[in-house]
């Protein structure tokens, strides 16, 4: 058997592949089965009794706290409906800070001691859950011997059903904090923040006149991308397995760069998934929209539609591990990874983004009037503000070791966090700058108001790939989140931030008003001095260029390159105070999440270096040498043959034994740079190592591998290759 009988199997695996059957039945209309597996406001309108309906909505829409009495009413309506549906468990779903889903399932049933059982779900099990959380990471919050950890109900994000041909479970979106009330999640903070943010907001509504003023919240639209690659192959590569992202391959003869992928006819068996995939997550509620292939050979982008920020969280949570499990079924592995082949685009997550509430709409839309559009600029500058001021944070939040592959690689934007405004914005403001804007870019929208602020026309902006925080017409759009990650981070700062810089707004205007300025020049004073104090932030330039990295260091914005450099970014004085003021993180907080981003650098360094060491010395040096002794052989019995000296080349055999011996003392120097870990030190002393000394290492390996898979004879080449893992579906 040849070494590469595995790969030509899989290829034989995958060409033999057909698109599955349709899974949907054809008279299945797609708008019915819409939220079908959802405990959705209007199953509970159906099934609750009325007072009780109207408690729970009040908390889902105006934010207001929970009856505890309407509790058990919901839960067993909660059952009874989940029941009629084949559902025999429960679970408290949660996503604790490896960035996984965490489920912990129970069943309804109770014992009652005379041998017969009831099915029950009291409403205090609905609302509280319990499970073990000492093998969650938790940054130092708790001793492992008091491992105790709380879920509690987010009643904002309905419950759903998970389907499974073994039998369904109820699901129950929770938050999940420890004994002592710390957040274990990213959902707890985005809460908070997102109620720090609704306040302050609200007070800016106030000072623009509005009376019926709602609970303000965020919502965010992701843009999801991801890799499809046969699970064939992904099984015979251990890096691509374990790692998630290949350690090993030479780039292709073709790579992307034809551009013939970009919104290209989706494959079949690709659209068989997408329609699957699609219709597993219109049952659950999740508002799938748009679908088409991104730039890489191999890659996919879905995007849903916006919802809440804590609701599109779990959605996006939801939506990967449906694709992760639907993807199986057709054979394939989706992935998620930031950069799963080198040298081919990686994936990334935009994270679009806005603040609104039900009563005044979403603030980010340029009104119709000089009035709402006066309003529409303090929440822009507002933006301008928080991303100058927090900038860091914001970098922090998308900080990974993923991650750390693709950002400032000329396919997602630099590290240094800047805003586009586009022109239009960007002359306004410009305008507000030099004392006040009376006139707007765009053609035909000029207006000269009494608030002495322009009409603005919509998406009158252009977009921009490079820049990682775009106004988009009316959202922005943080577009340096990697694929893996998930947007309650990014959220969580974004709200954050916001808060502050609504807080400081609205002193401002109220300070200048209770001194006798007149409403609209007190606006028009702070937007001045917001684009004075912190415009620097604002960039509608090439964010790929040299230059702008040479400019952004003298506008004194800070370009964190890696995760070793952001992470501190969470113990500055600064952060600390803001998370504390606006009840976000408490210092503790603050310091676990600080440290378990180090661990997961760490963790995953660790891994990918031991996957790199071992795949080297038992796939490629052996393949390498029986190449190496066959060529030996064919030139001893060459020379045998007393053939002419001429006929005789060494040249190849010369060629990989070269190769062979860097390939040796390659894996010599990985083993000795993790050995080295050891003294490096501790936290982030230690990633450092790793960044330093553990990958260049790991770097430098692959770079000999990726030569002798140029030479080696392909019939000895076990791993799967970019160009067949890419191409062939
Ligand atoms: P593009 O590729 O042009 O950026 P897409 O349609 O792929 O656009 O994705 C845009 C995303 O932005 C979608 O998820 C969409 O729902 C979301 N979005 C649109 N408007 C808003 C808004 N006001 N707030 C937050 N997200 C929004
Ligand atoms: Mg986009």
């Amino acid at each position: 058997m040849t070494a590469n009988a595995v790969r030509l199997a899989a290829i034989r695996e995958i060409s033999a592949n057909e698109a599955p059957a349709p899974f949907f039945d054809a008279a299945e209309k797609t708008g019915a089965i819409f939220g079908e597996n959802v405990f959705s406001l209007s199953v509970m309108q159906k099934r609750l009794p009325k007072s009780v309906y109207k408690s729970v909505a009040a908390t889902i829409e105006k934010g207001e706290k929970l009856d505890p009495a309407v509790a058990d009413i919901v839960a067993s309506a909660m059952k009874d409906w989940a029941m009629e549906r084949g559902v025999t468990h429960y679970a408290h779903v949660f996503y604790p800070l490896t960035g996984l889903t965490a489920e912990k399932h129970d069943s309804f049933m109770e014992p009652v001691g005379d041998g017969t059982a009831i099915w029950e779900f009291q409403g205090k099990t609905l609302i509280q859950g319990e499970p073990d959380a000492s093998s969650f990471p938790n940054g130092g919050i708790r001793a492992t011997f008091e491992a105790r950890g709380y879920t509690g109900w987010d009643v904002q994000s309905p419950a759903y059903i998970l389907e499974n041909p073994n039998g369904s479970t109820l699901c129950i979106p929770t938050i999940f904090v420890s004994m002592t009330g710390e957040a274990l999640d990213h959902k707890t903070p985005l809460l908070r923040a997102q109620n720090a943010m609704s306040a302050q907001a609200q007070r800016v509504l106030g000072l623009f006149g509005h009376k019926d003023i709602d609970n303000v919240v965020s919502y965010c639209g992701p843009e999801q991308e991801y890799f499809l690659i046969d699970s064939a192959f992904v099984n015979s590569r251990p890096d691509l397995l374990i790692a998630g992202r290949t350690l090993f391959g030479a780039k292709p003869p073709k790579g992307q760069e034809f551009d013939d992928h970009y919104f290209g006819a989706i494959p079949e068996r690709v659209l068989a998934f997408m329609h699957d995939t699609e219709r597993a997550l219109f049952k659950l509620g999740i508002p799938a929209k748009t679908r088409h292939n991104e730039v890489a050979p191999g890659q996919f982008e879905i995007a849903p539609v916006f919802e809440r920020a804590n609701l599109a969280s779990d959605h996006q949570q939801l939506l990967m591990s449906t694709f992760k499990s639907i993807a199986k079924k057709h054979g394939f592995e989706c992935l998620f990874h930031e950069k799963p082949f080198a040298g081919v685009n990686g994936s990334g997550k935009h994270v679009n983004f806005s603040f609104g509430n039900g009563n005044q709409g979403n603030f980010l839309n340029p009104g119709d009037n000089p009035h709402d559009n006066a309003q529409f600029l303090v929440f822009c500058a507002a933006i301008i503000r928080a991303v100058h001021q927090y900038g860091g944070l914001l970098r922090l939040t998308i900080a990974s070791a993923g991650n750390d592959h693709r950002l400032g690689a000329n396919e997602a934007p630099p590290a240094i966090i800047s805003i586009f405004l586009g022109d239009q914005l960007a002359d306004v403001f410009d305008q507000i700058a030099k004392g006040g804007a009376t006139s707007s870019k765009q053609k035909g929208t000029l207006s000269v108001g009494v608030d002495s602020l322009p009409v603005l026309t919509k998406d009158a902006g252009d977009r921009n790939r490079t820049s990682p925080m775009a106004f988009t017409g009316n959202r922005f759009e943080f577009r340096a989140a990697g694929s893996n990650q998930t947007v309650a981070a990014p959220m969580v700062v974004i709200n954050t931030i916001m808060a502050e810089a609504l807080d400081h707004i609205a002193t401002e205007i109220e300070t200048a008003v209770a001194g006798g300025t007149e409403f609209n020049a007190a606006v028009q004073a702070v937007l001045a001095s917001i684009i004075e104090q912190h415009g620097a932030v604002i960039f509608n330039g090439n964010g790929y260029s040299e230059e702008w990295h040479a400019e952004a260091e003298q506008r004194g914005l800070k370009n964190l390159r890696t995760t070793v450099d952001a992470l501190p970014e969470y113990l500055t004085p600064e952060s600390k105070a803001l998370f504390s003021k606006y009840g976000v993180f408490s210092e503790a907080e603050v310091e676990s999440r600080f440290e378990i981003g180090v661990e997961q650098y760490v963790m995953a360094i660790n891994v990918e270096s031991n996957l790199t060491a071992e795949i080297a010395q038992t796939t490629i040096l052996p393949a390498a040498l029986r190449h190496q002794t066959e060529l030996a052989g064919n030139v001893s019995a060459l020379k045998a043959a007393d053939l002419p000296d001429s006929a005789v080349d060494t040249t190849d055999l010369l060629a990989v034994s070269e190769l062979v011996t860097e390939l040796r003392a390659g894996i010599a120097a990985l083993k000795a740079a993790k050995a080295g870990a050891h003294d490096a030190g501790a936290g982030i002393a230690e990633a450092a190592y790793y960044r330093d000394a553990v990958l260049p290492a790991m770097l430098r390996l692959r770079t000999v591998a990726d030569a002798l898979e140029g030479i080696v004879a392909d019939d000895l080449w076990s791993l799967p290759t970019y160009q067949e893992m890419l191409f062939i579906r």
